[in-house]
């Protein structure tokens, strides 16, 4: 994986974002700058939809920026009914287990045959489009839903969404405009200033 400044570059060089997308997949592998975990083939993985990505070695909290093409009514496990307008939604979950988040992002690549979280149900209709993420044992999970409820851009979309296990009021967040990486991280970095900083994985869409 590139860094982001680096894809910005190229992007910047080329006609459009999807010859730049081209161009960095018709890449040889640069060699990773020191400090940089290690990636291997093996944290590759085809979001369904979507494009093939070389996922983060280590735990680490992410935010999953997700699109609902239109309304729907979906069961969620334990929450029952709800309602959900079309739009970009949030949801923010941390990974900690051995496998850390290449195995939970894994998880999240395609609709769950079995749905077990909250997050598997929803995700049977919405497509992902981005993936944040900042890499750390520590998860900030609960901070980032804080930070997420203090933005104006996101509104609370499921009272208790993903938050079963916590008192936050949701982990689910309904975007009133498309979500954008960058006002997100400078709250994340003012709270954690000593944290990995927070990178973005394009799956569907443009690279930005
Ligand atoms: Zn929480």
């Amino acid at each position: 994986m590139l860094a982001p400044y680096r894809l910005t570059a190229v992007a910047r060089q080329l006609r459009s974002p999807e010859m730049a997308a081209a161009e960095i997949l018709s890449r040889p592998r640069q060699p990773q700058p020191s400090g940089w975990p290690i990636m291997r083939e093996a944290d590759q993985v085809r979001f369904a939809g979507g494009r093939n990505v070389t996922l983060p070695a280590g735990k680490g909290t992410y935010v999953l920026i997700l699109h609902l093409p239109e309304y729907r009514r979906l069961g969620i496990g334990s929450l029952g009914w709800c309602d959900f307008s079309a739009g970009h939604y949030a949801y923010v979950g941390s990974a900690a287990a051995p496998g850390g988040l290449a195995a939970r992002l894994r998880h999240h690549a395609r609709p769950a045959p079995n749905p077990r979280w909250h997050i598997d149900f929803f995700r049977q209709a919405a497509d992902i489009e981005r993936i944040w993420y900042g890499l750390g044992d520590a998860s900030r999970e609960h901070e980032w839903a804080g930070i997420l409820a203090d933005m104006r851009s996101y509104a609370p979309a499921v009272p208790s969404f993903g938050a079963s296990d916590c008192q936050c009021p949701t982990h689910l967040f309904r975007a009133v405009q498309r979500p954008a990486l960058a006002g997100f991280a400078r709250r994340a970095k003012k709270r954690f200033p000593h944290d990995d900083p927070v990178r973005a994985l394009t799956i569907r869409g443009n690279i930005f």
